[in-house]
């Protein structure tokens, strides 16, 4: 049976719509899928878009996508229910262009980069949520959706997290994904005049901050990092939580940002500003994550479907890394379409694209880092080490001063961790973060 186009992507996401882009860039008849309404209508990031890899295929992109604020800073700290520490990266390379990040909503800027898409040449319909892949034996043909199958020598998967289209296939024969690579995101998204944002966060116009707090407000197991990044005329807020730390319902998840926000800091910091958006999202991150492969007979998979988010506790980065494997997996179907060959052994060019390009490297080097980030004392000893610090160094008391090394020896007995794990857990973040 003849072919319906020359390539087709599931999902409009940042990696589905990248790839989308490239490919009619390069001449192939290519259908960009999407189950939402719109492109943008079922994404949620925090979002903070690290980088510049839209260059390779849209130049102008800095100036004419959607975007909210470029990041001029980025305030890391951890929250106590009584108490909060934190220090601020301010640098002044970061106030002038390229800049490093600029934050984001996904249903602007998604919608954005389906148009180009469409512009390019592809073509792309909204509200196809596909069922599966086509299979024919293990090669993939193109995809079913409500009975109907749409053929293509190669389908591109990008359609997120929990894929429904990889689970349970040669991409992912397991049919539901590990809990131990899962997050759960939960965000908000506040309202409030692009003034008052720029007064409260000391920003100049287009400027924008961010903020990465680690989470002592929950119940001895649970493990949670908290974001808050400013918007044009929004905040985004949002508590990001190990999905294996809440089984046993010590917290319900819609409390994981109810006390995240009702902390005194972080209440200051939404002061007036009227809630008009939430949502909620599974994150599969790290190399844990990764599928059984990247690509076989006529299927490669991109983007958080792959597992290509970076997340170490100080940033998380999954858009940048979105754009760069639909960018490169657009690349490797370019090249089998000019050698009339899907076939695995061609496709597997993708691999090796992503081992050039130090994406693989990033992840399979940093293998480790759920260790240190899913470590409970970092949600429990170790906020309240570094707050009991900070308290009694500001504010000794009247009674008479105590050396650095008491004060040490003191917030470490508040802690409860003896001085062995703490060396061990010190070596272990040196050694894998
Ligand atoms: C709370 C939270 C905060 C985050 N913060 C950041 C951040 O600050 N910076 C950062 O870089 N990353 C962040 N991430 C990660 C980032 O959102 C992802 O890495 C990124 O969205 C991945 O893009 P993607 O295109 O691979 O997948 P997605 O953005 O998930 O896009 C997948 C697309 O496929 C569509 N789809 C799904 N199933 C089907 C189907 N069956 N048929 C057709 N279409 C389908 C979806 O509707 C969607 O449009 C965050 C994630 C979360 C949840």
């Amino acid at each position: 049976m003849a072919d319906d186009f020359d390539a087709i992507v599931v999902g409009a996401g940042m990696a589905g719509s990248s790839a989308a882009i490239r490919l009619a860039q390069g001449g192939a008849n290519v259908l960009l899928l999407e189950r939402g309404a719109e492109a943008g209508a079922k994404n949620l990031s925090g979002g903070l878009l690290w980088g510049h890899d839209l260059d390779r295929i849209l130049p102008a992109w800095s100036r004419e996508m959607p975007l909210e604020r470029h990041l001029v800073r980025k305030r890391f700290g951890v929250l106590t229910p009584e108490r909060s520490v934190s220090f601020d990266f301010d640098d002044v390379g970061w106030r002038t262009p390229p800049y490093v990040a600029h934050s984001v909503l996904r249903a602007r800027t998604d919608a954005w980069l389906a148009k180009q898409a469409e512009a390019a040449g592809a073509t792309v319909v909204p509200a196809v949520p596909v069922d599966r892949l086509a299979w024919e034996g293990t090669t993939a043909r193109g995809v079913v959706q409500g009975g109907e199958t749409m053929r293509a020598p190669i389908t591109i998967v990008a359609d997120g997290a929990n894929s429904r289209v990889a689970l349970g296939t040669p991409i992912r024969p397991q049919p539901r994904l590990s809990e131990e690579a899962t997050e759960l995101g939960v965000k908000e998204v506040y309202r409030l005049d692009a003034s008052r944002i720029e007064e409260r966060f000391q920003l100049g116009p287009g400027e924008g901050h961010a903020e990465e707090w680690v989470l002592g407000l929950y119940p001895p197991g649970v493990m949670a990092g908290g974001f808050l990044y400013t918007n044009r005329d929004t905040i985004s807020l949002g508590v990001i939580a190990n999905v294996r730390s809440l089984f046993g319902g010590a917290i319900p998840a819609h409390d994981l940002v109810e006390r995240f926000k009702q902390h005194p800091t972080i209440r200051a910091a939404l002061a007036g500003a009227e809630l008009v958006e939430y949502g909620a999202k599974l994150i599969s991150s790290g190399w844990a994550s990764r599928p059984a492969a990247f690509h076989g007979d006529g299927w490669l998979v991109a983007g958080d479907a792959a597992g290509f988010v970076f997340s170490n506790g100080l940033v998380i980065q999954g858009m940048n890394y979105a754009i760069r494997t639909g960018l490169e997996a657009a690349e490797t179907a370019l090249a089998a379409r000019a050698a009339h060959d899907a076939s695995a052994a061609r496709l597997a060019e993708y691999e090796a694209r992503l081992e050039r390009s130090g994406i693989l490297a990033d992840f399979r080097d940093f293998a480790r880092i759920d260790r240190v980030k899913w470590n409970p004392r970092f949600y429990t000893a170790y906020p309240r080490f570094a707050t009991s610090l900070f308290r009694s160094l500001l504010d000794p008391g009247d009674g008479p001063k105590r050396p650095l090394r008491r004060l040490l020896r003191e917030a470490q007995r508040a802690s409860g961790v003896r001085s062995r794990t703490l060396l061990a857990d010190g070596l272990e973040a040196l050694r894998d973060l």
